[in-house]
C-alpha cells in the first residue's frame, strides 16, 4: 500500500511540476497563470494538449516546438521529473512511518521550495503572492499536524515567530522544524 501511495504522489508530482513551471515562468513578470494557454515562445502557437504531458511532452517533440522548431529549455521536464521524484519519496517515507497526515504539508513545501529556488535562480524576488499565499497554506497545515499530534506548542511556537519576523523562509523552517519533531 506504501508503495501505491508512493507512485500516485509521483503522477500527481509530475502534474504539480508541469503547473509549478507556470508560476515560476508567469508569477514574477505579473502573468496570469490560468490565461492564455501555454504557447511557444518563439512562434506564439499554442502547446497541444497531446504535447503538454509531463516529461513525455517533451521527449516526444525532442525538446522542440512542434511548430517552429525552437529549442524549448530542459528544465521544464527536469522540473516535473525532480517534483515527481521527491512527491513519491516523500511520500513513500511519511506513510511508510505512519504519519500520512503530514503528506499535504510536505508536498507543499517541496513545491514551493521548487519555486523559490528557480524563481532565485532566475534572479527575481519572490513575489509577495507567493509569499501570502504561504502563509496561509503553511499555517493550515501547521493546524492539521497540530490537530493529529497534538503538538499545539509547535503551532504557537510557530505563530510567534511569524509574527515577530515575517520571512517566507522563517515560516518554511518552523513548519520542517515542527513536523519533523527533531
Ligand atoms: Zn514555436
Amino acid at each position: 500500500m506504501t508503495a501505491f501511495w508512493a507512485v500516485f504522489a509521483g503522477v500527481f508530482g509530475l502534474a504539480i511540476g508541469s503547473f509549478l513551471n507556470v508560476v515560476i515562468y508567469r508569477v514574477p513578470v505579473g502573468l496570469s497563470i490560468v490565461r492564455p494557454p501555454s504557447a511557444c515562445p518563439r512562434c506564439g502557437h499554442e502547446i497541444r494538449n497531446r504535447h503538454n504531458v509531463p516529461v513525455l511532452g517533451w521527449l516526444v517533440l525532442r525538446g522542440r516546438c512542434y511548430d517552429c522548431k525552437a529549442p524549448i529549455s530542459a528544465r521544464y521536464p527536469a522540473v516535473e521529473a525532480v517534483t515527481g521524484l521527491v512527491f513519491a519519496g516523500v511520500t513513500f517515507r511519511l506513510v511508510h512511518d505512519d504519519r500520512s497526515w503530514l503528506v499535504p504539508a510536505y508536498l507543499y513545501l517541496v513545491a514551493l521550495c521548487v519555486v523559490a529556488v528557480l524563481i532565485a535562480v532566475d534572479g527575481r524576488p519572490l513575489p509577495t503572492s507567493i509569499v501570502g499565499t504561504s502563509y496561509a497554506a503553511v499555517y493550515a497545515l501547521l493546524l492539521v499536524d497540530a490537530f493529529f499530534e497534538h503538538a499545539w506548542w509547535g503551532l504557537g511556537r510557530a505563530t510567534v515567530a511569524t509574527a515577530a519576523r515575517p520571512s517566507p523562509h522563517h515560516a518554511c523552517s518552523k513548519a520542517a522544524s515542527s513536523n519533523s519533531k527533531a
